[in-house]
């Protein structure tokens, strides 16, 4: 943080079944992670993990600052991108810290993107048999959604985020500062994540993140603070009452149903942000059709979303049977049957009957029908 222009920090607690730990969020915290480091996660030894765009941005200068602070502190890197989100760096990664004798009093501290975090967090939670890990959260996939809640994974052939373990960090460190350096059409893969937010739980913020659009694209960083807090406290709020996704933590795959299966039909060219934009549009469509969402939301929502680039399914030559297959293969299916959550209007999710629900086949099968031939 520069000292001439300290900005707010906001600490927001998150319940798990094991205690409860913060979310700091603050433009400029990245100064002052060995101090949180040492306060909210004492170790030995720190393992910085990140992958390598991210070392060369905020790893490597992390390490130093841990060094000149006192701390032993090493970074481990691996190749930028979902592809590296595997068993196989998992096994690198874990076989160089037991290569280096990191022990039971070691650290790892998770410093980059969602898949940095997933792949960092999941080395945390197996090695042996558990070790503290710190999330510090560099994209805005990351601070707004992937940091908070305790999910960690891999991907395998069978499907994304297939093989993993709940492992709530010590403390998450977000600073939205750090959003500077991160692409525009990354921005707008993680204010998806935001709008997902407001539109199920809080339509007063996802009008704040439309009449910011701009402002948010461009990293602006009190706009971007504003976002990240009201996002980690709606997502915090939520995981505290349902750490494990068994009620009410369901409400955050809106717009994940379709949107997964059309990610997955576009072997994943479509970016995971805008596969659930596209995805809420979508099952606003089919609430309204369902009789269960007001009408006209599902072209609000397109509408609102189109100034982040997001919202529409795009152009390409989408194979419907496909989208079908992989609605069924996804993991929120069960009984064999997707499953959705519906909103009764925007802020307002639909609870009669859970909080997630079966719908007919040929609902679905409509809606996607019109979508994927006006896309
Ligand atoms: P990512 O980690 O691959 O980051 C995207 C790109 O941005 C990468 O190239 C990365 O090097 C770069 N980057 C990150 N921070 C940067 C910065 N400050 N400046 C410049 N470049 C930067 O992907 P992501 O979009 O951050 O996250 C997606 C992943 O998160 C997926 O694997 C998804 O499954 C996972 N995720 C997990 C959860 C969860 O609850 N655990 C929730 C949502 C998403």
């Amino acid at each position: 943080m520069s000292p001439e222009r300290p900005g707010p920090v906001a600490a927001v607690p998150v319940g798990t079944a094991s205690g409860t730990y913060p979310v700091l969020v603050g433009n400029g915290l990245r100064a002052r992670i060995p101090r949180f480091l040492g306060e909210y996660a004492p170790g030995y030894r720190y393992a910085v993990i990140s992958d390598e765009r991210v070392a060369e941005l905020y790893g490597r200068s992390t390490v130093d600052a841990c060094r000149r602070a006192g701390l032993k502190a090493d970074l481990y890197s691996f190749p930028e991108g979902e592809a590296s989100k595997t068993r196989d760096s998992w096994s690198r990664l874990t076989d160089s810290l037991l290569a280096d004798g990191l022990g039971r009093d070691g650290v790892v501290v998770a410093v980059g993107g969602g898949v940095t975090g997933d792949l960092a967090g999941f080395v945390a939670a197996t090695y042996l048999r558990g070790i503290p890990a710190v999330q510090v959260p560099t994209s805005l996939v990351a601070m707004i959604d992937a940091s908070v809640g305790g999910k960690t994974g891999v991907d395998v052939p069978s499907g994304k985020n297939l093989v993993g373990a709940f492992h709530p960090p010590r403390v998450v460190i977000a600073d939205p500062e750090t959003v500077a350096t991160l692409p525009r059409r990354e921005r707008a893969q993680g204010l998806a994540e935001a709008l997902k937010h407001g539109a199920v739980l809080d339509r007063p913020y996802f009008e704040r993140l439309t009449d910011g659009a701009e402002a948010l694209l461009a990293g602006e960083p009190d706009a971007t603070y504003a976002a990240v807090l009201r996002s980690v406290e709606l997502k915090a709020r939520v995981v505290s009452e349902d750490e494990r996704e068994e009620g009410h933590r369901q409400v955050l795959n809106f717009g994940h149903t379709l949107g997964h299966a059309l990610e997955a039909a576009s072997d994943y060219e479509l970016g995971h942000g805008s596969a659930v934009a596209a995805g809420m549009v979508l099952e606003a469509r089919l609430g309204e059709r369902l009789g269960i969402t007001e009408p006209g939301t599902g072209g609000f929502l397109r509408q609102a979303l189109s100034p982040f680039g997001l919202g529409e399914v795009p152009k390409r030559a989408w194979d419907m049977d496909a989208v079908l297959r992989y609605l069924v293969s996804d993991k929120k299916v069960r009984s064999g049957r997707p499953r959705y959550v519906l909103l009764e209007r925007l802020g307002v999710i639909h609870r009669e009957g859970g909080w997630s629900h079966e719908v007919p086949d040929q609902d679905v099968r409509e809606v996607l029908q019109e979508a994927l031939h006006e896309g």
